[in-house]
Formats: C-alpha cells, structure tokens, sequence
C-alpha cells in the first residue's frame, strides 16, 4: 500500500453530498480495512435500519451512493482495522443529531431562511474601520435583565425590542446604538462540553472544545434533536445581524479536538489528523492534542471548513483561536480559498500557541511571522499589557494604571505595530511586526484572563473608583485612536465584571464558571451610562475620522508625528488627516495617565476644536483653544483642526 501521506484526494464531494434521487457518501480513510455506512432513523436513541459496505474507491476514499431521497437520515460510519472495529461520525458533517454523535444527511438549500440568497452584507473596505465586539451567545441574553425571549440561543442574539429593567435598550437594537461593525461569537460550530439532551441550566462552558468543525452548536438552538433546525436558527442569526449592518466573525478552534482518541477524526484516520511523538498526542494547545495542520488532508479539512461557513452561513471573517499551532501556508492557502468565495473576508487570530507544540518553530504562524501573512491580522499583546499591565499578573499594573517608562511601548502600539522611524521594539516584540496596521488587533479586554475592569479592581486596589473609571476611559481612548482594528469584550464599556458571589472573587478564567457569572448583566447599562456614553463617542469619532483609520504602513509613516511632551510618561502625536481623506485637516492627541494635569503646546498657530476631553467624547467640539492646553490627570485629549 502507498504511504497515506500521499494518497491526497482533492475532490468538493466528502461528506454526504445530497440530491433528491441519491446521496453520494464519500470518507478518506487510506488506512482501513473495511468501511462500512449505518444508518439511523433519529440522531440518537435508536436502532440502525441499515448498515452496507462502502467501496474503496481513489486516493485512500470509501465510496457509497444511497439510491432515493435520503433526507434527514442519521448515519455513521464504521472503520475496521486489523479487526478492531470503531463507529463515528462523519469527519466532513454539515449536520447531526443532539450532541452530534450522529451525522445527518442535509439539503442544505432547504435550511434557508426566506429571503437568504438576498443577503448581500460586504465588510467595510479595511479592517481598520470596523469595530469587533466579542460575545458568546450564551453570555448575551441568559440573563433575565437581557429582556430577551429566547435567551442564550442564536435567535436571541437578534430578538428587536429589547430592554433591561429600566428601559435602555438591549441585544441588537443596543448594539446598532453601540456604533460596533462586527460581532465575534465565542464557539458556535458543535462543542462537545455541554450536554444538549438535558437542561443546561446548570452546565456552562465557553466551547473551545470542537467536536464537529462544520455544524453549528445544539445547546444554541431551540431544539438540539432535529438537525435542521440549529442550521437554520444560525443562519437566521447571521440574515438578521446583516439586516441591521452588522457583520458576524466566528472563532474558528483548528489548533484541538475535545478529546484526541476520541475524536471523529482520530476513529476515522488514527494518528493522521494530530500531531504526536514517542509519547503520544502533543500538545501545543495545551488542551490536550494538537492538529496537524500541515498535513495535506487535514490542511484541507480546514479549509473546506472555513470555505462552508463562509458559503453557507455568509460568515464575514474568522477570529483563528492558538493560530500559531496552525503553520503559515496552511493560513495562506485558507485566505486564497476564502477570498474566491468573499474578496472582503477578514483573518485574524492569537498568534501564539498554548504548550508545546510538534510544528517546526519557524512554520508556526506567530505574531512574529505576521508579515510573512499578509492578510492575516493577530492580537496584539503588546497593546493590551502596555496599556493595562501584564496579563498573567494581576496586580501588575500598566501605562493607564502608573506603570513608569512605556512611552516606547505606547508608541509602538500608535502606529499599529508598523515600521516607523520612531518606533523601535514593542513590550513583548523585537522590532514591528505587521505589514500595516490592519494587521494589528488592538485591544484591552477580551473573553480571556481578567476583563479591563476587575484587572483594574485587582492591580489597583487603593485606587479610587472616580480613579478606576479615569484608567478605564484612557485606557478606551488609547484603543480607539490608535491604529489598527479595535476589538473589545462585550460589556467592556458597561463596567462587565466577572464576579463570582459565592468565593466573592473576580474569576479569571471563566471558561466554566456558572453562567450567573459569565452572563452580561444589562442593567449596568443604567448603573454606568457615563461609561457607556463616552464609549459611544469614542465610536462616533473614530467613524467620523478617516485619520484613525490608516490602512497602509506607509500612510502612518508618511501622516503620523509623535510629539516633544517635555513630560515623562505623557504621550502625544499629530496626524496628516486631510492627507489620507479626512474632514478635517489635523489630529492631536494627548494621553497622560499621571494624576497631574499637564500643560502641552498645540502645534502651529491655529484654533484647535476639543472633541475628546475627560469624561466627554463624541464628534463635537467641546470647546475651541490655541496655543497651549492643560490636560486632566489620567486622562486622554483629542483635538481636531478643521480646514
Ligand atoms: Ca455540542
């Protein structure tokens, strides 16, 4: 027999390919002995009806083509080696029963929701004008003070006329208010953590624990038995948020599998699609097992994924979970693929792995080899420690909260982590990594470690909350007037705390937690409404002004200038922004994170508009100076000269 390595099939039609007269089942699996084909009348809890040979047929595939309408059939396949024989589900389902232990044959078209083929939603033009804001279904409207019906499902993401317990609006409709351009679902394809056969009122978990890559979770559907309907439901979700103008971005788990030998994957081709040692399973996710991405076949596993999200959810762009256990050519390869399908897709992921990984170091796609992928944005931690303080260290303070000496590390997150002649090495970064700013995601919170508010609680505990809130706002300030993609945690700017009442501690990693302590809590909307109002400024401005929005190195080397501040730990810069199509000719801006207020002098002899000042953000002027300014104590200023 050939080495299975090289028997690559590169045919559209894995999986079970459905027509009203016959379905076509096709599975790779170079290395069995016998494959059989069983079908079921139900995804679970039934008896098989059916059970036939598959016939071998090229490049290591299995081949069986079912005479009639196979519709809503349930089957899986049954690998036999060496006499061992194990039954699994389809490595390429786009459908399946609850807790997707059972494929299911699909018609996909009839999962379209009316009016779908009309969708037409197209991202903004770069990556630098959207504003993604991560959530995870669940999370959005479980709590009663969402004012959602259908709480934590698909369809409640997008449920229109909502409100919290004093009226503000919630969901969607809050969203639109908001000003964010995408939404970024924390795992919505099938995780295999959550038992969707019984409540899950007592049962949490984030879901990066993928057990089918291509059908949508169960527990976020209205019903998690018929396989249909959590295909449609999601795609409703999607037409709907599309409606409204706001694009989806999935996070995308290619890195690990819930369980290595358990895995369909595995059952289907041992130690084909994970990479392994004289031990076993590696483990550069450190969840376990690793994928080996490099693989031709699985390479292609995740590209076929991807290409079906895209194509048949109108999914926008995909947030690429431990992306550095995948190897650059295979993200390569994944934008070429998805950019036939939708030129304007967006990539970007973590650009670090979790443990150890088998993948050769210099294959890794890491946040230092970004600008061997072009396209293809991460997350910049330099932005977030440089601005909030160490991740791993929770009293670790950083430049908002009187972190000393990172004027350096701050400019280098100015400029999007893009060549500039004043910018040298970032906190964790020799030297730049991104080939424009597009490819830097620049944020201070997300689903991981402590969110921007409780690291604040913790890593400033005798600040006071007037003191808290100031950090919060600069911090903000800094994230969306810097270059790049400003990403955020839903709630970011609500004050959202994961606050455990029980062990009356702030949890860190909440991927388990209870959902008392994950949900989003709406009447903070409320409680916080200064917060909110300055996030939604901030929005404004930066939507208004193309100068925060550069999209090439070359602009921002051309259009930004760092300023003399005279003061340690003030930092300041002007934009060209007339240059690159904004309304108005220039833009300063100020960040000072001291208690002191600071005198700085406006460039050139000319009136300056206040837009952003202190508490108060948006795309007015607040007041009109020349000359010299004083800024607030931990505070941020923006100006703008008009034309
Ligand atoms: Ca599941």
């Amino acid at each position: 027999m050939r080495d299975r390595q090289e028997l690559v099939y590169k045919g559209q039609d894995l999986g079970a390919v459905y027509h009203r007269e016959e379905t076509v089942f096709r599975v790779w699996a170079p290395t069995a002995d016998q494959v059989e084909l069983c079908i079921y009348p139900t995804g679970a809890d039934s008896d098989m009806t059916e059970c036939v040979a598959m016939k071998k047929d090229v490049d290591g595939t299995w081949l069986y083509v079912k005479k009639g309408d196979c519709k809503n059939l349930y089957y899986t396949y049954r690998f036999t080696r060496e006499g061992k024989t194990e039954e699994t589900m389809d490595v390429y389902a786009y459908a399946a029963g609850v807790n997707g232990r059972r494929s299911m044959v699909v018609d996909l078209e009839s999962t379209n929701p009316e009016g779908f083929e009309k969708d037409t939603y197209h991202n903004p033009a770069h990556t630098t004008d959207m504003v993604v804001y991560e959530i995870s279904v669940r999370d959005f409207t479980a709590d009663s003070s969402s004012g959602a019906k259908a709480k934590g499902v698909f369809l409640g993401m997008v449920e229109a006329g909502t409100t919290n317990e004093t009226g503000e609006k919630t969901g969607i409709d809050y969203l639109k208010e908001l000003g964010i351009t995408h939404v970024q679902l924390m795992p919505s394809y099938d995780f295999g953590s959550i038992d969707e056969s019984v409540s899950i009122e007592n049962q949490y978990n984030w879901g990066y624990d993928p057990i089918n890559y291509n059908l949508p979770e169960g527990s976020y559907s209205t019903n998690a038995f018929e396989g249909n309907v959590r295909i449609r439901e999601m795609k409703q979700m999607v037409q709907r948020f599309h409606e409204e103008g706001i694009g989806v971005i999935m996070d995308v788990v290619y890195n690990h599998t819930y369980s290595g030998e358990d895995s369909c994957l595995h059952k289907t081709e041992p130690y084909y699609y994970h990479r392994t040692d004289e031990n076993g399973f590696t483990d550069g996710s450190a969840c376990g097992n690793e994928i080996a991405s490099e693989r031709p076949m699985v390479r292609k596993m995740i590209i076929d994924s991807l290409c079906h999200w895209a194509k048949e959810y109108h999914i926008d762009g995909f947030r690429f979970d431990l992306m550095a256990v995948l190897d650059q050519e295979t993200m390569r390869q994944a934008r070429e693929a998805l950019l036939k399908i939708r030129p304007d897709i967006v990539l970007y992921g973590e650009g670090w792995n979790g443990g150890s990984s088998a993948l050769p170091f210099e294959e890794r796609s890491l946040k230092a080899f970004m600008k061997n992928v072009p396209g293809v944005g991460a997350f910049s931690d330099d932005c977030r420690d440089t601005i909030r303080g160490d991740v791993f260290v929770g009293e670790a303070a950083g430049y908002i909260s009187g972190m000393p000496g990172m004027e350096d590390y701050v400019r280098f997150v100015i400029t999007g982590a893009t060549d500039h002649e004043l910018v040298g090495d970032g906190l964790y970064s020799e030297g730049t990594w991104a080939n424009s700013p597009e490819q830097s995601v620049n944020y201070v919170s997300c689903h991981d470690n402590y969110g921007l508010w409780d690291k604040l609680a913790v890593s400033c505990p005798d600040a006071t909350l007037a003191e808290r809130k100031a950090m919060n706002r600069l911090a903000a300030a800094m994230v969306y007037t810097i270059q790049g993609m400003p990403f955020m945690q839903a709630g970011e700017e609500m004050l959202r705390s994961k606050w455990d009442e029980k062990t009356q501690t702030f949890v860190e990693n909440s991927y388990n937690a209870p959902i008392e302590v994950n949900s989003m809590k709406w009447n903070l909307l409320h409680e916080n409404s200064d917060m909110v109002h300055f996030y939604k400024g901030l929005l404004a401005f930066r939507r208004d002004h193309a100068g925060l929005r550069m999209y090439t190195a070359e602009q921002v080397q051309k259009n930004l200038r760092f300023l003399e501040t005279h003061q340690p730990n003030v930092v300041s810069f002007v934009i060209d922004a007339a240059a690159v199509g904004d309304t108005a000719q220039q833009i300063m801006v100020v960040y000072n994170p001291s208690k002191e207020p600071v005198q700085m002098p406006l460039p050139d002899d000319a009136q300056w508009q206040v837009c952003i000042e202190g508490d108060r953000a948006g795309t007015d002027s607040l007041r009109e100076v020349s000359g010299q300014i004083e800024v607030g104590g931990i505070s941020a200023m923006v100006l703008i000269q008009q034309k």
